[in-house]
């Protein structure tokens, strides 16, 4: 085991709750938390800013690394992004902020920073790691790998919902259009595709709550942390 503790893996298609899952987890065992897309984000954040093409490869690489990034950790265990000294925040989390960055994040080169930056985030352990490829690419070697799925139709109905929650109207057929376009992208592209480490445990929480994964998840690392 690292300085501080395990390193969890919880990788996964959007909208599964991975997030909402790993910061209950981490909590629960007084870990960090952080979740990747949010440098993916923060990278198409700034290729939208400063008007880079997200198909230009040396362009998106140069600029990531010109990027800095620190972590600053809440009391809720959640790791909040930096980006050259400033946090981007709500801004990340748009639906369009999320299309560009599964773009961006097909670039090898780009990707290998980003991973860089992830590997130092949490190379003393006492960390959950949610994404796409930490299992298989960022930590390999994770005490614990669980891979999250669910239906792209249940994905689009949850986050419809958390939409009009926040005051918006939203149209189910776009969102679950855009969700199957990411899904697509994510575990068709070359670069460290979307798909289980081995090993890994499975959780398809289409038909679980929250609660329900949060216990499971618990239930499975408790064998790890005894
Ligand atoms: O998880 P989130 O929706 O914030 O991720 C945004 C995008 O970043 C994903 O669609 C994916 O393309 C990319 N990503 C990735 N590898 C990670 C985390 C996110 O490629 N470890």
């Amino acid at each position: 085991m690292r300085k501080n503790g395990l390193v969890i893996a919880i990788d996964g298609t959007a909208g599964t709750g991975k997030s909402t899952v790993g910061k209950a987890v981490a909590q629960k065992l007084g870990y960090g938390f952080l979740s990747t897309g949010e440098l993916y984000r923060a990278l198409a954040y700034k290729v939208y800013e400063q008007h880079v093409a997200p198909s230009d490869g040396e362009a998106v690489l140069a600029l990531a690394k010109r990027l800095k990034f620190t972590f600053v950790r809440q009391a809720d265990a959640k790791l909040n992004l930096h980006v050259d000294g400033e946090y981007l925040g709500g801004k990340l989390h748009l639906e369009e902020v999320g299309n560009v960055a599964s773009q961006v994040s097909t670039h090898k080169e780009a990707r290998a920073v980003l991973t860089e930056q992830m590997r130092q985030a949490g190379k003393d352990g006492g960390i959950i790691m949610e994404g796409r490829d930490i299992g298989t690419v960022v930590f390999p070697d994770a005490d614990v790998k669980i891979y999250m799925t669910a239906s792209a139709q249940e994905r689009a109905k949850r986050r419809v919902k958390q939409l009009e929650e926040a005051g918006e109207h939203p149209d189910y057929h776009k969102i679950l259009a855009l969700i199957e376009e990411r899904d697509y992208r994510d575990s068709h592209r070359a670069a460290s595709p979307l798909k289980p480490a081995e090993g890994a445990i499975i959780i398809d929480t289409s038909s679980l709550t929250q609660d329900e994964v949060i216990a499971l998840v618990l239930e499975k690392i408790s064998h790890y942390v005894a």
